[in-house]
């Protein structure tokens, strides 16, 4: 307990829109994983978020939150050592996300990328709910109600965190006195609330789905999970076009089965070998490549496979592991929304949240 209170906090997550892909592991858990042992992490599931597109379909984000937990704990996240938390179990979060949204302008939260990019690519035109627009001031309070300085996250976050810093910053200026010229580092000496936390993006920013087009994606049918058997996965690279025509045609050596070929391939020769004879159009046919790439990611995958064979079918561990999560969370989070509070002013009364 002690090297914990020690270590600085990381916060991160995953919306259970369905369960994690590849774009996750190599975006954010890979992160995750070698971070566990110097940081205090927390990983959010934020089902509330979910409700943003699947408000109709109560049950899957419910059975979704329990495979996110089983698909990272494949992946190798010890929760021994890192608390996984439900986002809809931790109060602080939505009285947060409540006064943040009084300091942000509304044009400001709707000139974010990543909400524009979302509204597009899965078609919501101008029907969306108030709260999807809402969610992008919820997730500034997912990070900051755990005061994290670390967000391990994939690139189409980093509008998301941009915001976070903007609202910590303010926060800071307006209700404890930090100079507007003082240094992000510095925040919190200066006795702001909030440290300003910082993006750390994975060495893949953003994995490309199987249709070549976006990013990979729980929402747009063209992600490789984690689950998938080893035949799906042929059948998904499989998908991967290139245009070539023949194994003599000289290829594009940064087309997207190399995207696949570098973010999967580990043997750094082998890598050089591949592009170095696509390149020039010596022999070697797409369909090979493929082959290669899907042999790899089953690599990748067998261990994780044999992992998450162990809490199959396990919802009581998986819960067990959730509860002691959230009431962790929750000792964290009540803290900083009473420091927060003071500060704006708007604390009466001490009060206790717990679990029977
Ligand atoms: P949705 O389609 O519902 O938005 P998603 O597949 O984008 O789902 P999220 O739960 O939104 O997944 O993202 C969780 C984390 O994984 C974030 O840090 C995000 O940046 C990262 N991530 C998601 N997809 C990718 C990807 N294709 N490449 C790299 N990182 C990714
Ligand atoms: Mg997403």
């Amino acid at each position: 307990m002690s090297s914990a209170l020690t270590k600085p906090r990381l916060l991160t997550g995953d919306t259970p829109t369905g369960q994690l892909h590849l774009g996750h592991y190599v975006g954010s858990v890979r992160r995750r994983i070698e971070l566990q042992d110097t940081y205090e992490c927390f990983f959010l599931i934020a089902n509330m978020h979910a409700f943003t597109t699947r408000s109709h379909e109560p049950d899957e984000v419910r059975s979704d939150c329990i495979e996110i937990v089983r698909d990272q704990l494949a992946m190798g996240i010890d929760p021994n050592k890192s608390s996984f938390v439900i986002q809809t179990e931790i109060p602080a979060i939505s009285e947060l996300t409540y006064l943040f949204a009084m300091l942000l302008p509304f044009n400001r939260v709707m000139r974010n990328p990543t909400l524009k990019e979302e509204i597009k690519v899965k078609g919501l035109g101008d029907t969306y709910s108030f709260g999807f627009p809402l969610y992008a001031v919820g997730q500034t309070a997912d990070i900051l109600a755990f005061r994290a300085q670390s967000v391990p996250v994939g690139e189409d976050q980093v509008p998301h965190l941009e915001l976070t810093r903007e609202v910590a910053r303010r926060f800071n200026q307006m209700y404890c006195d930090v100079s507007d010229q003082a240094d992000d580092a510095d925040h919190v000496k200066l006795g702001g609330v909030f440290p300003i936390p910082a993006a750390d993006v994975g060495t893949v920013g953003k994995l490309v789905g199987y249709d070549g087009k976006q990013k990979m994606s729980k929402s747009l049918g063209n992600a490789i999970f984690i689950t998938d058997t080893e035949k799906q996965i042929k059948k998904k690279v499989g998908k991967l076009y290139t245009g070539r025509q023949s194994p003599t045609e000289p290829g594009d050596p940064n087309n997207v089965l190399f995207h696949y070929v570098e973010c999967f391939i580990n043997d750094q020769d082998r890598v050089a070998e591949l592009k170095d004879r696509y390149a020039r159009g010596d022999n070697i046919g797409d369909g090979h490549i493929k082959q290669e790439i899907a042999e790899a990611i089953n690599k990748l995958l067998e261990p994780m496979r044999q992992r998450r064979e162990q809490y199959e079918g396990d919802d009581d561990t998986i819960m067990d592991i959730l509860k002691s999560g959230c009431a962790h969370a929750i000792e964290v989070t009540e803290e900083t929304l009473s420091l927060a509070k003071e500060a704006a002013q708007m604390k009466f009364f001490d009060r206790e949240v717990r679990y029977r």
